[in-house]
């Protein structure tokens, strides 16, 4: 494995399983020092024990990204321990679905506070870190929704479409002091989230007529372009979406 992060600190939101864990994974085999947070405290223990019993450098935190005080503790403590944050994958999030006339007030608010509000919690405080420490890379976790309309994923959908917004005006505030910024607009990847939502019958279908290579996604698929993203080989990547679905909205 290439070593593009040696001496590097990476944090990584929704790091307990899924992409998120992929993600620490990757970053941490690579040899960075990874800091895994997640609301999910036991998904947290396990992630860490997995990830240090394979010999990589990771601590963890217990994060609620939709709660900015507790924003402000973690990358305020991550700061302190390690000196600096040079990358943040900012990946948590939620999802299930909910046909537009029934979505109700209280999900609409959660979906958007974890999804949305958290997003922009992680990434200013800690670019405004970033920026008094001789930059970074930011790289924000949207989706395809954020680029094309899914049914029963109004709320969803919003999210991820203000995440891609939000990761352009970014890159256009923080390039000049040093931080370059990206988003990852991945289809469909096989992951707890995804299979709470979908049976194996309904998966196999929507291969067969949706997505041109003919199979889902893997978490690595993912997180290797989250890897490309925080390395130099993308230096002059800014401001960007990059798909990761197989060829599915090339329809
Ligand atoms: P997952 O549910 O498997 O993992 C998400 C992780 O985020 C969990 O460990 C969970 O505990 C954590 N989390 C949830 N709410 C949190 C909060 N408030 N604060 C901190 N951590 C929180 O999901 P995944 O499939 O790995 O998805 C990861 C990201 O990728 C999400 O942003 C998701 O929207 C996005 N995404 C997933 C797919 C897919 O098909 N799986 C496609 C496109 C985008």
């Amino acid at each position: 494995m290439m070593q593009r992060f040696s001496g590097r600190t990476a944090l990584v939101t929704g790091a307990g399983q899924g992409i998120g864990f992929s993600i620490a994974e990757r970053f941490a085999a690579e040899g960075a020092h990874v800091v895994l947070a997640d609301i999910q405290e036991p998904l947290l223990l396990d992630a860490e024990e997995r990830l240090k019993s394979s010999g990589y450098s990771v601590s963890r935190r217990r994060l609620d990204v939709s709660q900015p005080d507790q924003v402000d503790q973690v990358v305020e403590s991550i700061a302190q321990e390690r000196g600096t944050i040079d990358i943040l994958a900012n990946n948590a999030g939620i999802a299930w679905e909910e046909p537009f006339l029934e979505i109700k007030d209280d999900n609409w608010r959660k979906m958007l506070d974890v999804n949305l509000n958290g997003m922009f919690y992680v990434a200013q405080r800690t670019a405004r870190h970033m920026k008094d420490h001789g930059g970074g890379v930011i790289i924000n976790m949207a989706s395809t929704n954020g680029l094309v309309g899914e049914a029963k994923y109004a709320h969803y959908n919003a999210s991820k479409g203000g995440i891609v917004l939000l990761t352009r005006t970014m890159a256009l505030e923080l390039g000049p002091v040093g931080i370059r910024v990206n988003a990852v607009c991945p289809g469909y990847i096989q992951t707890p989230m995804s299979e709470a939502i979908d049976d194996p019958e309904f998966v196999s279908g929507y291969v067969k007529h949706h997505i041109p290579l003919g199979r889902v996604g893997k978490p690595q698929d993912v997180s290797g372009v989250f890897a490309f993203l925080a390395s130099d080989d993308a230096a002059f990547i800014h401001g960007e979406c990059i798909v990761v679905d197989g060829g599915q909205l090339a329809f």
